[in-house]
């Protein structure tokens, strides 16, 4: 399995912001966006997929959730994690088996591009999907994973026009408004602040869920938090 990050905290952005959650952030993507906020996530050259490496991320994630006893759920983050889904599934079985003494749920964050596999998809609790525009530098794509029950819809957004290109994107993919949320681009909490109110005032006229990235407020622009 390609990891780049294990850590604790609380789930700043998406359906469950505020839960405590451990955070597994994998390695490699395949889309190359202007503004990721971790681009070291690409970096290429340090692939470990030997059975060593993968106790050794197990056992970190598993130290994790025996310090905090309270944290229930685990956030596979990239990265993109969809790339790695073999590896996950056998992941979750050994964390699953090692817990089952207490409800352990696994939240994926995925840009969408891959379609999750049956035996993959039947250990997801849910996905929170950030379908990227063009303003992402990306070519048009679209989403995969179509899962409604279990997916809220992402886009990164930080003017107007962005916001225009989203709702476009939103019709043409045939997307449910209920379950997508305009994210406001930046890592900052000046940025978050700068950007809100105007987005704030399309998401009370389109009927779409604003979210402010809540680590960006506490944390600002860290790593591992
Ligand atoms: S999909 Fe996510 S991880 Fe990949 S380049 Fe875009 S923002 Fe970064």
């Amino acid at each position: 399995m390609v990891i780049s990050e294990i850590f604790h905290s609380l789930q700043g952005e998406g359906p469950t912001v505020g839960t405590p959650c451990v955070f597994v952030r994998l390695g490699m993507c395949n889309l190359k966006c202007n503004f990721c906020d971790t681009p070291y996530t690409w970096k290429e050259g340090e692939e470990d997929y030997s059975d060593e490496a993968n106790e050794r991320i197990m056992e970190a994630v598993s130290n994790i959730l025996d310090e905090f006893p309270h944290t229930h759920t685990i956030v596979w983050t990239g990265g993109e994690p969809m790339m790695q889904q073999r590896d996950l599934v056998a992941a979750i079985d050994y964390l699953n088996q090692r817990f089952t003494s207490r409800v352990v749920e696994h939240e994926v964050e995925t840009n969408g591009t891959i379609l999750a596999q049956p035996e993959f998809d039947r250990r997801i609790t849910r996905y929170n999907c950030s379908p990227k525009t063009a303003m992402s530098g990306n070519s048009k794509y679209t989403v995969k994973l179509k899962n409604f029950e279990k997916t809220t819809y992402k886009f990164v957004v930080g003017n107007e026009e962005h916001c225009s290109e989203a709702l476009g994107e939103i019709e043409r993919q045939k997307l449910p408004r209920g379950r997508c949320m305009f994210m406001v681009l930046g890592t900052t909490a000046k940025e978050m602040q700068e950007r809100s109110p105007v987005i704030a005032e399309i998401c009370k006229k389109e009927g779409i869920r604003l979210c402010i990235r809540m680590q960006c407020i506490i944390w600002g622009a860290k790593r591992g938090v």
